[in-house]
């Protein structure tokens, strides 16, 4: 089944690239994105998610960071709401990880 490793490959390799130019496009520090993803973490561990980026425009404010750019950043990588820009911070953050490995 070399066809299907191969397509397994491509797959891999396009989901690692989608990381590195979201992390390249990166609007704020991998500290910074770090101490997101535990917010939201802590957030929707107490309650469910509503379908917006409440708790992520909630950081940017507290923070003064640039939401617009944010948000937009979020947005490239799937992250539409809150569960969705944790998950995308995961797996970013887990891509970073190996990099620097
Ligand atoms: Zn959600």
């Amino acid at each position: 089944m070399v066809e299907v490793d191969r397509k397994r490959t491509l797959k891999k390799a396009a989901r690692v690239d989608e990381r590195v130019r979201m992390r390249s496009s990166m609007p704020i520090t991998i500290a910074t994105a770090v101490r997101l993803l535990d917010h939201l973490d802590q957030r929707l561990g107490a309650e469910t998610c509503k379908h917006d980026l409440r708790h992520a425009t909630a950081f940017c404010e507290a923070e003064s960071l640039d939401q617009e750019a944010i948000i937009a950043w979020l947005g490239q990588a799937g992250g539409y709401c809150d569960c969705e820009a944790l998950s995308s911070l995961e797996d970013l953050l887990e891509e970073v990880r190996k990099f620097q490995a």
